[in-house]
């Protein structure tokens, strides 16, 4: 954080991947609405967060943070949501199971509503229109109006966060968290695969043992870590208004934190050492995360960890490495040997998702089950032979049947 830090410092410096809002005052109105709207986490949150990424920096714990890759305004119910937190808490068990370890559970949802895209315009037909940024920016519809960015879509999108953040506090604080309900976790399209049978086997030894530390006398009723989750929020902080409007002044410490969220991450587009983005959040206190692509040198992550994480707080720095299955073993071992000789610790998570996309003969954006894997095994390999800790992954999942990734269970 620089001496000259504000919550609006970030506008001095280039912003790449802003839209092009048609109207100042329109842009002046919505973010004067957010400003006043209450914050939607809390700094103490933000914090109990931090001491939990800093136990999986030193491999006391797991991070998993999943999600869409974007949310929608059109899907939004109970059930989806209800849905998308399924799936999370069922693979976290799975990891919990399989390592022996707590899994620190972050979600890509209530506030990741904006994209980052490789062009800014986007033709077909021989017309040339804004390129879709997201449901807080504007619509997919390939139409001159629905493209226009429209700053009410960030009232939006915060009013659809808040909501969808009160139904997960439900879920996660009110029983349906409860390890009792495992077996309701396994989703009905998963259930039937091998995959699923191999959950309902763990799910009947967690069973088991519960049974069993239940008649050696522990009173399994009393302790609210069977019955309750702890479950955070993370997006892309992108729309850098948006995340002004939305950081506050916390009442107890006097520090800044942008309560959107209570983790952020900067995304590969989007930090490079003299923009916007890297400066906006080096200054706010949440848990901060940045992606790191192939491209990503040994300088620029020294100054990463120098920006981000001054005072050396442990949690404070997440990095997200994102090289593809191909480039992981060669790629990662400098950088983290570059952020250890800071003399830091920052947590280490793998994003096998957005290093391994490619494009389908149809258009669509796909990824290949074994790229993913590979990537994952050789994230651990490279963090295995470097002694240091492969603290978590970071993965785009749904709990609807999409094309965006062909092979595993499925087999398609
Ligand atoms: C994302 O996580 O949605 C994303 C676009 O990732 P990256 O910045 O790594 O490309």
């Amino acid at each position: 954080m620089t001496s000259t830090w504000t919550p609006q410092s970030w506008n001095d410096r280039p912003a790449a991947q802003q839209p092009e809002w048609p109207d100042a005052s329109e842009l002046a109105g919505a973010l004067d609405e957010l400003r006043k709207l209450p914050p939607l986490v809390f700094a103490g949150e933000a914090r109990r967060l931090t001491n939990s990424l800093a136990r999986a920096a030193h491999g006391e714990a797991f991070v998993l943070q999943a999600g869409e890759c974007a949310e929608a305004f059109g899907e939004f119910s109970a059930d989806d949501i209800r849905d998308k937190l399924k799936i999370i808490l069922q693979m976290a068990i799975v990891l919990t199971y399989g390592a022996g370890l707590p899994v620190v559970k972050i979600g890509r949802i209530a506030g990741q509503f904006a994209k980052p895209r490789s062009s800014p315009t986007e033709s077909a037909n021989g017309q040339s229109l804004p390129s879709f940024r997201g449901h807080a920016v504007n619509d997919a519809i390939f139409d001159a109006e629905a493209r226009r960015a429209d700053p009410k879509r960030m009232v939006r999108a915060y009013h659809q966060s808040a909501a969808t953040l009160n139904l997960l506090r439900a879920f996660t604080k009110g029983g349906f968290a409860d390890l009792r309900q495992i077996h309701v976790w396994n989703q009905e399209f998963v259930a039937n695969s091998p995959q699923g049978q191999r959950y309902e086997q763990i799910a009947r030894q967690i069973d088991r043992s519960m049974r069993f530390m239940a008649a050696c006398g522990v009173d399994l009723s009393r302790d609210p870590v069977l019955h309750e989750v702890d479950f955070y929020t993370s997006h892309e902080a992108l729309l850098l208004p948006f995340e002004e409007a939305l950081t506050r002044k916390d009442s107890i410490t006097g520090e800044w934190y942008c309560c959107s969220a209570h983790m952020l991450w900067v995304g590969e587009r989007t930090r490079q050492l003299d923009g916007a983005h890297l400066e906006f959040l080096s200054g706010v206190r949440n848990p901060i995360a940045c992606k790191l692509g192939p491209g990503a040198t040994t300088e620029e992550v020294v100054e990463i960890c120098e920006r981000i994480d001054p005072e050396r707080v442990p949690g404070r720095l997440t990095l997200i490495a994102r090289m593809g299955s191909a480039l992981v073993e060669e790629k990662l071992p400098p950088l983290i040997q570059a952020a250890r000789g800071t003399g830091r610790a920052p947590l280490w998570i793998c994003d096998p998702m957005h290093g391994n996309t490619f494009t389908t003969k149809s258009g669509l954006k796909s990824r290949r089950f074994e790229d993913i894997l590979g990537e994952i095994k050789g994230f651990f390999s490279v963090h295995a032979q470097e002694g240091t800790v492969p603290g978590g992954v970071h993965l785009e999942l749904t709990n609807e049947d999409v094309t965006e990734c062909l092979g595993g269970g499925a087999g398609n």
